[in-house]
């Protein structure tokens, strides 16, 4: 078994969720008492989305390389940054390490090339969603298009995403207003959600909606396991 690296705290309420669910994958591949091999860096999500807020990503991407090489020198064969935010700055963490990072948007492509899906909505943060790191590498690389919700919508998860869900505050009403705006990207042409921040899946689960949705926490995490038992 390989030893997964997990670059984590972004926010500590998500990384939660890859640590277990990593665990549990492993010890179903592998059964017994078997869990997974992590070293996991956990930052403090505060300083970094301070440095988003300012514009100082080159700062951040500093002090999440810093985090990158010493999981590599605690023994990773490869590493997750567990956020999607976070790959706005990818090419400089893989620039400073020696070990590869598996891109959140490139284990997520897969499972829609998997699934035939070609047009999909996209939630997330801002950044996220407007930005071109994350849609144009689904566009250039898998030729899947990228639907994005208006500037108001936007606004709206976006706050929600870090006033509620980064703090572990799960509300119906924020529920019911990211439902609305799945709706809405469905009757756009979206063929599925992707949910393109790892906290979304603490407050919109499958059940909730009948337009199927690509939890990319989930996905990046069993992309993990895969790699680690490859
Ligand atoms: N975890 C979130 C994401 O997947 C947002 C937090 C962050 O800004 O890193 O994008």
């Amino acid at each position: 078994m390989k030893t997964i690296g997990l670059l984590g705290g972004m926010s500590w309420e998500s990384t939660l969720l890859y640590y277990k669910e990593i665990n549990q994958a492993i010890n179903k591949e592998l059964s017994f008492l078997h869990s997974a091999k992590i070293v996991l860096y956990s930052v403090d999500f505060e300083e970094i989305e301070l440095l988003q807020k300012t514009n100082k990503w080159n700062e951040a991407a500093n002090i999440l390389s810093l985090a990158a090489l010493n999981i590599e020198k605690a023994g990773a064969n490869f590493l997750l940054i567990c956020t999607n935010t976070m790959h706005k700055v990818y090419p400089l963490i893989q620039s400073n390490i020696n070990i590869p990072i598996i891109h959140i948007a490139d284990a997520t492509a897969n499972v829609l090339q998997n699934d035939n899906i070609s047009k999909i909505g996209l939630l997330g943060t801002s950044f996220t969603m407007k930005e071109d790191f994350y849609k144009k590498r689904l566009l250039d690389k898998y030729n899947i298009e990228v639907l994005i919700p208006n500037d108001e919508d936007i606004n709206i998860i976006h706050k929600i995403i870090y006033e509620e869900l980064c703090l572990g505050i799960i509300k119906t009403t924020s529920r019911n207003k990211f439902l609305k705006i799945i709706d809405k990207l469905a009757k756009a042409g979206a063929k599925a959600i992707i949910l393109g921040c790892t906290e979304i899946c603490t407050l919109v689960k499958d059940e909730d909606t009948n337009i199927k949705l690509y939890d990319t926490t989930k996905i990046h995490a069993l992309e993990a396991v895969k790699m680690s038992l490859k």
